[in-house]
């Protein structure tokens, strides 16, 4: 090497090596092949939506933090110490990444006035954030498909929505998933209730955790969503917010119920059931599993009729559920269900960079025509050799080959050779014609 050749090398050996960046806890990358349920499911979520007549949304992931405060309630775990919270430095307004998809929803609805002429069927899939610990189905990203209806007071809505749900269970094979329902009243009927439920609890003091002390009197229902196991006697013998509801929440709650039974909906009444967040009243339900450990509700929702008017809407009824993907995914997972195929039905060998534009042609007619093909890239020296090209095309899972040899190009053709039928078939087509045989190669699946 001549001297000055040496000194324009680079000393790589005395670079330091940049250190590695990693991920934020809890919140994860969703890459092949897991990503290919991911789409399936969501497929099959728009598919039902559509089916039902309920219209997509799209929502800002940053809200107001007044939103959640105002809409979730205060004395609640998301607001009190789930939510990731900042100030925009520009402007000093105070924001946070979106711990649940309703309260955005009916931000976006009362803005929007999109009530003006009669009620909506909407749903939304995206992204929440949660400052919770990590562990098996609880992350601090995590993903939420809804389904809200707004603008409708009746029971048939509640029911709607829970066959809806239902249905998605049905389509995505889910076994195994049970209903849980329950009635919250209305605010008077809940204000009777709480003076039972806090002089029970105060007879139960010694076993009341910090937090439920503190709740004692600034939100004693939500001391009845407790995940704390020494608890849960004392939770079991409250008074039962069912026995405080007067006869208009009864009908509601009975309607709801015969809808169900007429539709065959197996469901359990859960008396203690309350949800996470202050905004609902009469239904509210649960989908729960037992094959998912501790973190087995896959999907929560009820009515929540005062929502609207809390965010400075005109009163309107309002009824919704949500979902989370990565428990319902890891339940699919659970029962065994196979990934979605992801092979491609051509790869193309190309053993000359020479043959590549015109092999390039016939691949965008291909897939033009609906087959999905994998080109063989090279490294920027060549396209590499031969076996080294079949051997990822065998690794690809396609079930054929397209061979652009000089041979095959001169006479205007392309080699197809079987990959999968373990006889290596083979046989050629007119390039000109491709259009003609492309089905050929296409999946059956
Ligand atoms: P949990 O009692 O398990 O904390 P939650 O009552 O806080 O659930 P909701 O706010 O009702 O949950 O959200 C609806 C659904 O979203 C839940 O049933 C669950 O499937 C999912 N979900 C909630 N929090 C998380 C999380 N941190 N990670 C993954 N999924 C979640
Ligand atoms: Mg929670």
């Amino acid at each position: 090497m001549s001297e000055s050749l040496k000194e324009k090398t680079p000393k790589v050996e005395k670079v330091a090596k940049a250190q590695k960046l990693v991920g934020v806890k809890g919140m994860n990358d969703i890459l092949p092949p897991d990503s290919a349920r991911w789409e399936w499911l969501e497929g099959q979520v728009r598919a039902l939506m559509a089916r039902y007549a309920y219209r997509n949304v799209r929502l800002p992931i940053v809200e107001p933090t007044a939103l959640f405060v105002r809409g979730l309630g205060e004395v609640t775990d998301i607001v009190e110490k789930e939510m990731y919270s900042f100030e925009d430095r520009l402007n000093g307004e105070q924001l946070t990444l979106r711990p649940e998809g309703t309260a955005g929803l009916v931000r976006s609805v009362v803005e929007h006035n999109l009530l003006y002429e009669g009620g909506k069927r909407l749903y939304y899939m995206g992204p929440m954030f949660r400052h919770e610990r990590p562990q098996r189905g609880r992350y601090r990203q995590f993903h939420q498909i809804g389904a809200e209806v707004l603008g409708f007071g009746g029971a048939e809505v509640d029911a709607e929505l829970i066959l809806l749900a239902n249905d998605l269970w049905k389509v995505l094979g889910l076994k195994d998933v049970r209903l849980e329902l329950n009635s919250l009243g209305q605010p008077a009927e809940r204000q009777a209730h709480r003076a039972a439920l806090i002089a029970h609890l105060e007879k139960h003091s010694d076993v009341l955790d910090e937090e439920a002390k503190r709740r004692l009197h600034s939100n004693p229902l939500r001391i009845l969503d407790t995940k704390n196991p020494a608890m849960q006697s004392v939770v079991e013998s409250a008074p039962r917010l069912l026995d405080f509801l007067g006869e208009a929440s009864l009908a509601h709650f009975n309607a709801v119920k015969a809808i169900l039974d007429a539709n065959g909906v197996n469901y359990s009444i859960n008396p203690r059931l309350v949800r996470g967040m202050d905004y609902y009243n009469l239904t509210v339900f649960e989908f729960i599993t037992t094959s998912l450990g501790s973190q087995g509700t896959i999907c929560g929702g009820g009515r929540y009729d005062y929502l609207i008017e809390q965010v400075g809407g005109k009163p309107a009824p309002a009824v919704g559920w949500a979902l989370g993907v990565e428990r319902v995914l890891e339940l699919i997972k659970e029962q065994g269900e196979a990934l979605p195929d992801l092979a491609p039905d051509v790869y193309a060998i190309i053993p000359e960079t020479a043959a590549l534009p015109v092999a390039m042609q016939v691949l965008q007619t291909l897939r033009a025509c609906g087959v999905s093909a994998q080109m063989h890239a090279g490294t920027g020296e060549g396209m590499g050799s031969m076996k080294s090209q079949f051997k990822k095309a065998d690794g690809s899972g396609a079930r054929f080959a397209l061979v652009f040899g000089a041979e095959e190009l001169s006479q205007g053709q392309v080699t197809v050779k079987s990959l999968r039928d373990g006889e290596g078939a083979q046989r050629r087509e007119t390039l000109s014609t491709v259009a003609t045989w492309a089905h050929t190669l296409q999946s059956t699946l």
